[in-house]
């Protein structure tokens, strides 16, 4: 590279990385074909539309790799071309799930979705976010008791609110989703229902999560979490008398974005496709046997874990009650000082501040691509207990 500058912190960002134990949650490392189609002169056309319907010449091989992402995406997850379509343009996650609402959900409408201390996202309604503004969040959490989902409660809210749409899929829950029991909810009051599995959906893949492909009318993704594709995002929608798809594409383009970035989709297609292949699998079981023991052994180092252990890839850690008497920044500090990087989080009716809240989040998705296994996983935990309890 002939930049100086900008290849100099190129090569510090990779040391940082490579130096780092990388605990957080929403992040992995992709391989070298995703980050070379990334890469690509992909990047250099503009392809406004869709396949076989664009606004500019010069699209024969951008509408091939457009098509082959979508076909990918779709046999990925075992969905049948005539009952599912899939959208491959979203920019990251943020806009598909947006899209979902520009495209569903009339201005002021309600979207149940679940509170950002609880684990939701922002864009399922919250204030600050724009999905906040334009709509109205019916906000649920989770049960103080047990931290887990509580179904009955959800099914009270969801008939007294009548929302438009309920949006199920979180950032900080860290177990399995009965999607179900949301399908009955939603019908229960007649609202579509969304699924955001933008964290889970490497494990769908993979097969060790439930899919919500039986039960959802949308189903929204990040491809960078433990998909272990590019930052960019997929929307999912059910063909049916509804005309879910075209609302849905309308809304991604011309409704929100221009151009869609090629070259994203052609790293989107090379992600879906590692994901398909065995090795996947593997490295997915592997990721759940990781969190299972980290969470297990901080539980013996004293730690809460909230909901009393995970599921998934992910766990929350109260650092405060039960812990090590110091608030979440604190505990995120120290270990960043110590090489271990993670992010402060609040939990579940949290008695802190948002910007000092009592716990930690911990994901395994990125450390288990490094090759770590259980025994590596005992000893990070002893780490952090170290590091936090003195
Ligand atoms: C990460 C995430 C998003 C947003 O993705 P961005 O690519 O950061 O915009 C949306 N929903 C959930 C549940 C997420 O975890």
């Amino acid at each position: 590279m002939k930049d100086k500058d900008v290849a100099q912190y190129i090569k510090e960002e990779r040391a940082r990385q490579r130096r780092a134990c990388n605990l957080i949650a929403s992040e992995n490392y992709v391989s070298a074909d995703v980050l070379s189609a990334l890469g690509s002169v992909f990047v250099n056309k503009y392809a406004e539309g869709y396949p076989a319907a664009r606004y500019y010449g010069g699209n024969e091989v951008a509408d091939k790799i457009e098509l082959l992402a979508e076909e990918r995406a779709l046999a990925l997850f075992t969905l049948s071309p005539k009952k599912w379509s899939v959208n491959v343009q979203p920019l990251s996650g943020s806009p598909a799930n947006l899209a979902v609402y520009l495209a569903l959900v009339p201005k002021g409408g309600k979207i149940m979705g679940m509170e950002l201390a609880s684990g939701g996202h922002l864009t399922h309604g919250q204030r600050v976010s724009v999905t906040g503004i334009i709509w109205r969040q019916i906000p649920y959490g989770v049960d103080k008791k047990t931290e887990w989902l509580n179904y009955d409660a959800l099914e009270q809210l969801a008939k007294k609110e009548s929302p438009d749409i309920i949006v199920a899929g979180f950032t900080a829950y860290p177990r399995k989703i009965n999607f179900k029991k949301f399908r009955k909810i939603a019908d229960a009051c007649g609202a579509y229902l969304l699924v955001d599995m933008s964290h889970i959906a490497g494990l769908v893949a993979g097969g060790v999560h439930p899919s919500p492909f039986p039960y959802a009318d949308i189903v929204t993704t990040t491809t960078h979490k433990t998909l272990r594709g590019p930052r960019a995002a997929l929307i999912f929608s059910k063909k049916d008398s509804r005309n879910l798809p075209a609302k849905i594409n309308k809304a991604v383009f011309p409704g929100l974005q221009g151009g869609p970035h090629m070259n994203q989709i052609a790293s989107v297609a090379v992600a879906l496709n590692e994901a398909a292949q065995p090795p996947f699998k593997a490295y997915v079981r592997q990721v759940i046997k990781n969190a299972r023991i980290l969470a297990q052994e901080l539980q013996k180092n004293g730690f809460r874990i909230i909901s009393g252990g995970t599921d998934t890839h992910l766990l929350l850690v109260d650092v405060w009650r039960g812990g090590s008497g110091i608030g979440g920044k604190e505990a995120s500090e120290r270990l960043e000082t110590a090489g271990i990087i993670v992010n402060k989080n609040t939990i579940p009716f949290d008695t802190r501040p948002p910007k000092d809240p009592s716990g930690i989040r911990l994901g395994t998705a990125a450390e288990t691509t490094c090759g770590k296994k259980e025994k590596d996983f005992k000893q990070i935990a002893a780490r952090i207990a170290r590091i936090l309890k003195r």
